[in-house]
């Protein structure tokens, strides 16, 4: 596996590629990899010529300057894993690589960073258009894989691709979320995880699973409470919100449509916020 630091060169690798007329897929990471980053990895293997990864940890994305700090980095271990799940390159690029100079752009999606993820975490989904659209312009890639887990951010991307860079024609795929044997959605961050806290994790998706199997009486509301009181009735955690909402506008419903609307949770385990979702 080549392992790439300059622009540059992917700009150059890109071009060798497109003479050899092969396809090109792309897995954008924040490192940290686990079994959830590898599926992605995978299935562009699958679907692609060749597969490129990248790892940065990108400051514009975070609204909390502790989060960043305490953010997981393990770039020697990434190597080594993507190496042995068969990536071809992986795209590792320093802060001033990104950001050679403030990146003052503003994007607009419509509304779908105004809820959930973008509500809690002010300029975050502004921050992940930024570093998108810089990766995405560099590596052109005909295919890019994103987790389900991030399920505002699927859908954010697309929305971005067909706005803002519709000449790239990319084609964005949503993968599943890849879990523990307990059901805990993989996660870069679940390391961080006190033993306690990681004991009582699993309850979050236990509880969304249990209760999206009984919608079909049920009025959202009522289990976004069910929901909710379940998962605060455990001492370690917290939510932060819970929202069912429709997979396409992301705004919530007064009505579950079966394979229409998805349950989107944040719950902090101690310092911990993980996020999880689940399809109606
Ligand atoms: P991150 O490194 O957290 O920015 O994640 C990089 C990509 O991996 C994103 O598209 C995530 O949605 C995806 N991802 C993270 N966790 C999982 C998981 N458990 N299952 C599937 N995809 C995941």
């Amino acid at each position: 596996m080549l392992v790439i630091t300059k622009l540059i060169d992917v700009f150059e690798l890109k071009n060798r590629i497109n003479i050899e007329k092969k396809s090109l897929g792309f897995v954008p990471t924040m490192g940290a990899l686990h079994n959830g980053h590898i599926s992605l990895v995978l299935n562009s293997i699958k679907e692609n010529d060749y597969t490129i990864a990248s790892i940065f940890v990108n400051p514009t994305q975070f609204n909390n300057k502790t989060d960043l700090l305490n953010y997981p980095r393990t770039v020697d271990k990434d190597i080594e894993i993507l190496e042995k799940a068969g990536c071809d390159f992986v795209f590792i690029p320093d802060l001033n690589e990104m950001y050679p100079e403030e990146d003052t752009r503003i994007f607009d999606f419509d509304g779908l960073d105004e809820v959930m993820e973008g509500k809690h975490r002010p300029g975050h989904f502004n921050g992940v258009a930024q570093i998108v659209t810089k990766l995405f312009e560099a590596v052109k890639p005909d295919r890019a894989y994103f987790g389900r887990k991030d399920f505002q951010q699927a859908a954010i991307i697309n929305f971005l691709v067909k706005k803002y860079m519709p000449e790239f024609n990319i084609k964005i795929i949503t993968c599943d979320i890849v879990r523990e044997k307990d059901g805990l959605a993989l996660s870069s961050r679940n390391i961080l995880l006190t033993p306690e806290h990681r004991k009582a994790a699993p309850i979050i998706f236990k509880t969304l699973n249990l209760f999206s199997k009984v919608y079909s009486d049920i009025k959202p509301q009522k289990i976004i409470e069910k929901v909710t009181n379940e998962i605060n009735a455990v001492e370690l955690l917290k939510v932060e919100y819970f929202e069912i909402v429709d997979n396409e506008t992301l705004m919530p419903v007064n009505e579950i449509i079966p394979g229409k609307t998805t349950g989107c949770i944040a719950v902090f385990a101690g310092n911990v916020r993980l996020i999880d979702n689940i399809s109606f």
